[in-house]
């Protein structure tokens, strides 16, 4: 299957419903660690991205992913909306104006979405963010693509780092974000935007499969 401009809108059409249908439980994590409104940020961005791209109907998925990050940093407070937002957009410029990416084009894209954040929010791997999830995710999915695999692989492969990633936040200390206000009692919960990631990759998962 190639990622062109319908699959990619098919990705964030199923992340959208995936955060709606997961919403509370990304807000108890949120409440658990945080201030318990990452559900209904999420819910409200990929919300305003679909929106953004039923508006500008893009033709290239590079165009479609950049339309996705501009519906997200338009409407979503917090820490995760510039956060999704700038991830989405330099994942779709690192797409050009190809109108369908191979496997390795994706990868790279997923690669420069991490970039971005590790860029905007200054966090690293074991801080207890969204980068523990996406790191592994972008690893795993760029091993199957580079040794061939087809995009339905390797987008499987990158659900599994980030559900893996995720379940390795529990033991962590925050180190960025609110949750690191609360020091060593921030220790015991999954992070609540490492696990919206893994929902989002899990996304790409199912509809490339
Ligand atoms: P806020 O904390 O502003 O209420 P959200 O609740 O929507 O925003 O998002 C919180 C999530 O954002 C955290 O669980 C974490 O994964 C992520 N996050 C917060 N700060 C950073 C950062 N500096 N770098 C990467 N991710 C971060
Ligand atoms: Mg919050
Ligand atoms: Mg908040």
């Amino acid at each position: 299957m190639a990622f062109d401009a319908q699959t990619a809108t098919a990705w964030i059409t199923a992340a959208e419903a995936a955060v709606k249908a997961d919403e509370a439980r990304l807000t108890s994590l949120d409440a658990a660690i945080g201030d318990g409104d990452h559900g209904a940020n999420m819910a409200r961005g990929l919300a305003a991205a679909l929106t953004n791209i039923a508006e500008r109907a893009p033709s290239t998925p590079g165009d479609v992913l950049v339309a996705a990050g501009r519906g997200i940093v338009a409407k979503t407070g917090g820490a995760s909306g510039p956060l999704y937002g700038s991830a989405f957009r330099r994942a779709g410029k690192a797409l050009g104006d190809t109108a369908s990416a191979s496997a390795e084009e994706v990868g790279a894209a997923l690669e420069a979405a991490l970039t971005a954040i590790k860029e905007l929010g200054g966090a690293n791997e074991g801080d207890k963010t969204m980068v523990d999830a996406l790191t592994p995710a972008v690893a795993a999915f760029q091993a199957v693509a580079a040794d061939g695999g087809p995009l339905a692989a390797a987008a499987a492969a990158a659900a599994d780092g980030a559900e893996q990633g995720l379940a390795a936040t529990v033991p962590m200390q925050a180190r960025k974000g609110r949750a690191s206000y609360l020091g060593p009692r921030s220790v015991g919960h999954e992070d609540p935007g490492a696990a919206s990631t893994a929902l989002i990759l899990r996304a790409l998962a199912e509809v490339v499969q």
